[in-house]
C-alpha cells in the first residue's frame, strides 16, 4: 500500500480514538491516527486523570489534617503546597502519556501530528498530508460549554480545562452547574480548605442520578460546609473586588473565581463532516447507529462527539465496536444502558442502568433494595458511614434494572451489578454471589438481597 493509504484513519487520539486504532490494527487493518494536540486527549490531559490526581491529594490532606485525630493520629503542621500537588498531577499524566505513545508503536499505528479534516468520506487532510482511507472513524471529542455573559478568560472565569491545569488555589470559588464536573471540583476545593458556593439551575444536585442519590449528596455536601443553592439560574457576571460577582435570577454571589461547569459541546465543526454526508443532531453531536456508523457510508463516529454520557470508558468501548464492525467482526452493539457512570466527588457516586423513577416511567412494577453504609463494617472502619447501595429490580421478574451507589469507593463497586446486567441477571443472583468480608462490596450484595426480600443485616 502507498505510504498515505490506509484501511482506517482515526480522527482524534483521545481514549475513544486510540482504543479504536489499537483494535483496528489488531484485526489486521493498516491504521493511522491523526491528533492535533497530544495522544490521550481530554481524559488524559485535561479530564479524568489530572482531576482524579488532584482529588487524591485533596482527600489525603483533608483526612490527615482535619480527621487525623479520629483515627488516633497526631500530625503537626499538615499543610499543602499547591506547586507540588500540581507536579504530582503532571507526573501521573506524563507516565500514562508515555504509555499511550508506546501502545501506538507496539500496535504499529501510524501517528500523524496535525489538525485533520475530511476532504471527502475517503480522504483526510492532515496538515500537509492527504491520507486515503477506506474507512474513517471520527473521534474528535467535546469541549466545555460556556454561558452568555460568562466568557471564560482563564483568570476569573474558568472552565474545567483551566481549573484542572491551574497552578494556584483560589481561597473561594463559585461553581456553576452541579453535574459531574461541578461536584468533583466542589469536593476538591472544599477539601483543600477553599470556600465553595455551588449553583445548580435544577432542583437537585447531580440531576441525572437517582433522586435518593441527589438527596444524600446534598446532605453530605452541606455537612462538609459547601454552600449549595438549587434552582439558581445564573444571568451574568462582572469583575468585583479582586474577584467576580455572579448575578442570579435573585441576588448575586461573590467569589475569587467562578468555574463554569454547565456541560460540554461536540467538536464537530470545521471537520468537513457535513460535506462528507455525515448528519448531525441539532445540538451538534454526530448521529450514529448502534454499530457507531454515521449516515455517510465508510464513516464511523465514537466518543464524546456522538453524545450520550460523554465518558472515556464509553468512548473506548465504542471504539472497539466500530473497529470490529469495520473488520467484519461484529460482536455486540453499543448499549448505552450498560454504561457505568462514576463521579469522584466525596462521597463518590456510581450508577448503571435505570433510576427508580426511570424504571417506573418505563412501566415496570419496581422493587427496590437498599443497604446503608452505616451497617457495613468496612465503611465504619474507613470512617465513612454515609451513603448507601440501592438496587432497582423488576417486581415481577426480579430482573436487575439499575444500581446506584453513593459513598466510600462507590466507583469500585459498580462493575459487579453492571456485569449482572450484561448477563441479564436478577437481583437475587447478585445477592447469592458470595461477597468477601469485611468489604464494601457486601453493601451491594445486601442491597440485592433486600430487593429480593431476603436481607440479612438490616
Ligand atoms: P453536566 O451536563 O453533567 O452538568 C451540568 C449541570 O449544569 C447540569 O446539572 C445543569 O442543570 C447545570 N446548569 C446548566 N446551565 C446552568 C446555569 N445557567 N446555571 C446553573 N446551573 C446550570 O455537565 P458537566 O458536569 O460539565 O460534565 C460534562 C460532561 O463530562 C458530562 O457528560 C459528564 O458526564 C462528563 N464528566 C464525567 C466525569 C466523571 O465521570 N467522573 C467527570 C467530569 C465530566
Amino acid at each position: 500500500m502507498p505510504a498515505d493509504e490506509f484501511d482506517v484513519v482515526v480522527l482524534g487520539g483521545g481514549t475513544g480514538g486510540y482504543t479504536a486504532a489499537i483494535r483496528a490494527s489488531q484485526l489486521g487493518l493498516r491504521t493511522a491516527i491523526v491528533e492535533q494536540e497530544k495522544l490521550g486527549g481530554v481524559c488524559l490531559h485535561k479530564g479524568c486523570i489530572p482531576t482524579k490526581a488532584l482529588l487524591e491529594s485533596s482527600a489525603l490532606y483533608h483526612r490527615v489534617a482535619r480527621r487525623g485525630a479520629e483515627f488516633g493520629l497526631t500530625a503537626k503542621e499538615v499543610a499543602h503546597d499547591f506547586a507540588r500537588v500540581a507536579a504530582r498531577r503532571d507526573a501521573v499524566v506524563a507516565q500514562l502519556h508515555r504509555g499511550v505513545q508506546g501502545l501506538m508503536k507496539k500496535n504499529q499505528v501510524q501517528v500523524v501530528e496535525a489538525h485533520g479534516r475530511l476532504r471527502d468520506r475517503n480522504t483526510v487532510e492532515a496538515g500537509t498530508r492527504r491520507l486515503k482511507a477506506r474507512q474513517v472513524i471520527v473521534a474528535t471529542g467535546s469541549s466545555p460549554r460556556s454561558l452568555p455573559g460568562l466568557e471564560p478568560d482563564g483568570e476569573r472565569i474558568l472552565t474545567s480545562d483551566h481549573a484542572t491545569l491551574a497552578s494556584e488555589l483560589p481561597d473561594s470559588v463559585c461553581i456553576i452547574g452541579a453535574g459531574a464536573v461541578g461536584v468533583e471540583f466542589a469536593t476538591f476545593y472544599s477539601q483543600m480548605g477553599s470556600k465553595v458556593i455551588l449553583l445548580e439551575a435544577l432542583d437537585r444536585l447531580v440531576p441525572l442520578e437517582d433522586e435518593d442519590v441527589s438527596k444524600e449528596l446534598l446532605k453530605q455536601f452541606t455537612a462538609a460546609g459547601i454552600e449549595c443553592r438549587l434552582g439558581a439560574r445564573v444571568t451574568g457576571a462582572k469583575p468585583a473586588r479582586d474577584g467576580i460577582s455572579v448575578r442570579l435570577d435573585e441576588g448575586e454571589v461573590w467569589a475569587r473565581r467562578v468555574l463554569v461547569a454547565v456541560g460540554r459541546a461536540a467538536n464537530s465543526k470545521d471537520l468537513g463532516l457535513e460535506q462528507a454526508g455525515v448528519e448531525l443532531h441539532k445540538n451538534g453531536f454526530v448521529k450514529v447507529d448502534e454499530w457507531m456508523r454515521t449516515s455517510a457510508e465508510g464513516v464511523w463516529a465514537i466518543g464524546d462527539v456522538v453524545g450520550g454520557f460523554l465518558l472515556a470508558h464509553a468512548a473506548g468501548h465504542e471504539g472497539i465496536v466500530a473497529a470490529e464492525d469495520i473488520a467484519g467482526r461484529r460482536a455486540t452493539p453499543m448499549e448505552q444502558d450498560l454504561v457505568t457512570r462514576c463521579t469522584f466527588s466525596h462521597p463518590q457516586i456510581a450508577s448503571v442502568g435505570l433510576t427508580q423513577a426511570q424504571a417506573v416511567e418505563k412501566g415496570h412494577e419496581v422493587r427496590v433494595g437498599r443497604f446503608p453504609f452505616s451497617a457495613n463494617g468496612r465503611a465504619l472502619i474507613h470512617g465513612e458511614p454515609g451513603g448507601f447501595a440501592k438496587l432497582v429490580a423488576d417486581g415481577k421478574t426480579g430482573q436487575l434494572l439499575g444500581a446506584h451507589v453513593i459513598g466510600v469507593d462507590a466507583t469500585e463497586l459498580i462493575s459487579e451489578p453492571a456485569l449482572a446486567r450484561l448477563f441479564q441477571g436478577d437481583a437475587w443472583e447478585v445477592g447469592r454471589n458470595i461477597h468477601p468480608h469485611p468489604t464494601l462490596s457486601e453493601a451491594v450484595g445486601e442491597a440485592a438481597l433486600a430487593a429480593a426480600g431476603a436481607a440479612i443485616n438490616i
